[in-house]
């Protein structure tokens, strides 16, 4: 997802006034805005999958549940083709139900915490003595950005905990420090971060990543730049290694028969558990013993007192389960078949996939019911289509973006070979939203100068709404990643950040309380006009030329040989 710097944004859309072309439509914007504002149907799908159906977990029951009703839900609205496109096994199957973590001394009081994903239920109350053991120190980057230390470390720790772990409830994270925060929370872009978007990055000088990649830059704006260039096939390398690192501090755990593992998270201001996983959703990776994620106060809480020598119990009860050691990847897929060109493809899509700490409110059920919504538009006005439109809601889009990295495979080409198939061809464009709720402000381009006066025709009917910025820029950390990389057009919506960073990202506060209605009825419109658009317009969207194949990988350090070998794809999909 992308950051920009921001500044207190003050509500207020104005823009430019530009001379609309008549190559827009404004007669079926006009109805598409009509139905977008005045006959809405995206709160309704907001509320069915995050209230109603919950946290979307990859692979979890919850995910195939909602992915059945949002295909339930398509044909109600006329769409017949729609269906679940199972695309090969995408790791173990994981849910919780509670979770109950006591500090029983010195003094008896509940804690706020949350499972981490993947991880062992407890088979009843464990009440064990506490151990701070931290991975990392209180200075140390606990992303842990570079591999060949990571794995060091882990071996330095089984040095360090030998012996001293078993029967213990292990304090795994370094202390949270907290720094009062230095910008809004809450947070539009204003006309002056719009038009500061405008301006492209400047060329690098050097390549900035390596294959494998085997580390990160520490410094925050570093790190993300490099993440806007780096092909999306070695990020995913990269993560899954990462992974299987990781099983080897899991494998320790269980031999020292650690009784469970609690962690805290850099991220927010406090008060708020950001919670994804500890040991893997790979089949064949260890399962880790029970592991929760406790709201930082909380977690310093215990530190504190054990540095104080005051011994700390705690019990802890965690319901998990395990349904499938081996469970079945599925998007969702619908269509409205095109007239004259039905052959030609355009499409749009959010993940369906959620962290399981709240409800996925923001992350993602808000863009999969803009997306809906969209298609929902476009079907209820009986628009003449000369392509094909169509609507993918993608699984496993947190674990790797398997679902429409497997999508690309089976239907457009092999991002790690380039080689294509015909449907390439036909394929026009691909439009993604997955930056929370925020209302649509503009595209980002991926560096497609082609499309930029395309783009900006289109948004001049949605000026007074908001919508102004074509960003020449590489959005990242998202399912148009999949597209990208086999070279066709596929762009990320920009939008408003609102409480998404600080607040709702991955957290248990993902809500539908933090999503504004009115917001998903603007980037339903400007989506809908975006696909009408592209399925009406002369030409398939302009492209750059294609990527090169990745080159052959450099040959990993001995350390890491047994994460997988390079360049083989660890978690193969599609
Ligand atoms: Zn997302």
């Amino acid at each position: 997802m992308i950051r920009f710097a921001a500044t207190l944004a003050i509500m207020g859309f104005c823009g430019a006034s530009l001379p609309l072309s008549a190559d827009v439509n404004l007669a079926v914007v006009n109805r598409i805005k009509d139905q977008a504002f005045n006959h809405s149907q995206v709160v309704d799908y907001l509320h069915y999958l995050a209230d109603e159906n919950g946290p979307r977990l990859a692979a979890s029951p919850g995910y195939r549940h909602a992915a059945n009703w949002a295909v339930d839900t398509l044909k109600r609205e006329g769409i017949e083709s729609a269906r679940l496109d199972p695309f090969g096994p995408i790791g173990r199957s994981w849910s919780w139900s509670s979770i109950a973590v006591q500090m029983v001394e010195p003094q008896v009081t509940s804690l706020n915490a949350v499972p981490l994903a993947w991880s062992a239920g407890t088979d009843g109350t464990i009440t064990a003595p506490v151990v701070f053991a931290p991975l990392w120190d209180d200075d140390e980057d606990p992303d842990q950005s570079d591999l060949v230390a990571l794995a060091q470390r882990i071996e330095t720790y089984k040095q360090q905990y030998a012996g001293k772990l078993a029967g213990r409830i292990v304090l795994l994270s370094p202390r949270r420090t907290f720094e009062l925060p230095s910008e809004p929370e809450t947070q539009r872009w204003a006309a002056a971060d719009l038009e500061d978007m405008k301006s492209a990055r400047d060329p690098l000088l050097n390549d900035v990543y390596e294959w494998p990649l085997l580390r990160l830059p520490v410094d925050t704006d570093e790190r993300w730049l490099q993440y806007e260039v780096v092909p999306v096939e070695i990020q995913s390398d990269y993560s899954d290694r990462h992974d299987r690192l990781m099983d080897r501090l899991v494998r320790y755990l269980n031999d020292e028969k650690a009784a469970a593992v609690i962690m805290t998270d850099s991220r927010g201001g406090g008060g708020v558990i950001f919670a994804e996983s500890f040991g893997s959703h790979m089949a064949g990776t260890s399962i880790p013993p029970p592991a929760v994620q406790l709201m930082p106060e909380h977690y310093n809480r215990l530190v504190r007192l054990l540095e104080r020598d005051v011994p700390v119990t705690l019990s802890v009860n965690v319901e998990a389960t395990f349904p499938s050691e081996s469970a079945e990847g599925a998007n969702v897929i619908a269509e409205l078949p095109g007239k004259g060109k039905r052959r030609e493809v355009v499409m749009m899509g959010a993940h369906l996939d959620s962290w399981h700490a709240g409800t996925g409110a923001t992350d993602n059920a808000a863009g999969v019911a803009v997306v809906m919504e969209a298609m929902r538009i476009l079907r209820t006005l009986n628009l003449s289509l000369d392509r094909t439109v169509r609507l993918g809601l993608w699984d496993g889009e947190e674990i790797g973006h398997l679902g429409s990295r497997a999508y690309v495979r089976e239907h457009l080409g092999n991002p790690v070979t380039m080689a294509l198939k015909p449907e390439h061809e036909t394929f026009s464009v691909y439009f993604n939203i997955d930056t929370g709720s925020g209302r649509t402000r503009g595209i980002l381009t991926q560096a497609n100068d082609m499309v930029k006066p395309i783009f900006s025709e289109l948004m001049q009917p949605f000026e007074e709404l908001g919508i102004t910025a074509v960003v020449p820029r590489n959005d990242w950390g998202t399912d148009h990643q999949a597209f990208d990389a086999v070279g066709l057009p596929a762009f990320d919506l920009l939008q408003d950040q609102l409480d998404y960073w600080s607040h709702t990202h991955h957290s248990n506060v993902d809500t539908v309380d933090h999503v504004l209605p009115q917001d998903l009825m603007v980037s339903a419109a400007f989506l809908a006009a975006l696909m009408y658009d592209a399925a009406t317009r002369d030409e398939l969207m302009p492209r750059e030329p294609l990527p090169q194949p990745l080159p052959e990988p450099q040959p990993l350090p001995e350390i890491l040989q047994d994460t997988g070998a390079a360049g083989d794809p660890l978690n193969p999909v599609g």
